[in-house]
């Protein structure tokens, strides 16, 4: 079952569902996260905005979680979890713009699956990890590559408005073992890799990084890229596919300073 947000006319965002592959939306009251009910599937899928499909309390990223993007930088594969966070400003739905600030002059998409929580939680164990996940989407991490590199922290490269667009839905059957993330910037494939070359799996994850924070429903984490990163410019389209998942597609603006 897939979960999604979206904004029917004028009316307050709200969540819906469709079956796998559905195309009629049924309504949800309530949120996917507690006590909530599903109407039959009635709305058109296409006549509808879809809005990201969380509204989490925060976003925590996993930096080289794939031993070929952190080569392609030049840097050491992390002993531990390298982690770090995207402020929810930055969140963006499907086809909404990436826009391109003009303080960098480098801005590079990263495809990457995203696990969606599902209910709150310190100190899980990898065991008991699964019964913490409502389901998976799909994220680009897009970072400033060259603010990344000159700031010793990150939080200006990757905190952009709109730097992190998600979606299109959530979806509860997704199995993250093995499945392809690819990325294409006007239908060019720039990368392409199977979650299964992750260094970090998802239960360690999860496991790690509630070591630290409470997780919260709702909260994303976005487990790392593959190889292939590139810049994007004006007038792109780039595309996040998972296999099995879907595909999350924004076009790219150049942001004029004020
Ligand atoms: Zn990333």
């Amino acid at each position: 079952m897939r979960w999604i947000r979206y904004q029917h006319n004028n009316e307050p965002p709200r969540y819906g569902w469709l079956e796998n592959d559905g195309t009629e939306i049924g309504i949800v009251h309530g949120a996917p996260f507690g006590e909530r009910q599903r109407e039959e599937p009635s709305i058109p899928l296409e006549t509808v905005r879809l809005l990201p499909p969380t509204t989490p309390s925060k976003i925590i990223c996993v930096g080289r979680n794939y031993a070929a993007h952190a080569a392609e930088h030049n840097a050491p594969v992390p002993e531990i979890p390298l982690i770090f966070l995207k402020p929810p400003s930055a969140l963006i739905g499907p086809g909404d713009a990436i826009i391109l600030p003009p303080q960098s002059q480098q801005v590079e998409h990263e495809a990457e699956l995203a696990v969606v929580i599902g209910k709150r939680g310190r100190w899980i164990s990898p065991e008991a990890a699964t019964d913490y996940i409502l389901g998976y989407t799909i994220a680009n991490d897009v970072t400033a590559r060259d603010l990344q590199r000159r700031d010793g922290q990150w939080t200006r490269g990757k905190g952009f408005d709109t730097f992190c667009p998600v979606g299109p839905w959530i979806d509860t059957n997704f199995d993250p073992a093995d499945a392809l993330v690819t990325c294409r910037v006007n239908g060019d494939t720039r990368q392409m890799g199977s979650t299964r070359e992750m260094i970090f799996r998802i239960p360690q994850l999860i496991a790690f990084i509630s070591s630290i924070m409470t997780l919260e429903p709702g909260d994303l984490i976005l487990t790392g890229t593959p190889s292939g990163v590139s810049p994007l410019h004006d007038g792109d389209v780039v595309e996040v596919e998972i296999d099995r998942l879907g595909t999350l597609t924004n076009p790219v603006k150049a942001e004029t300073p004020k």
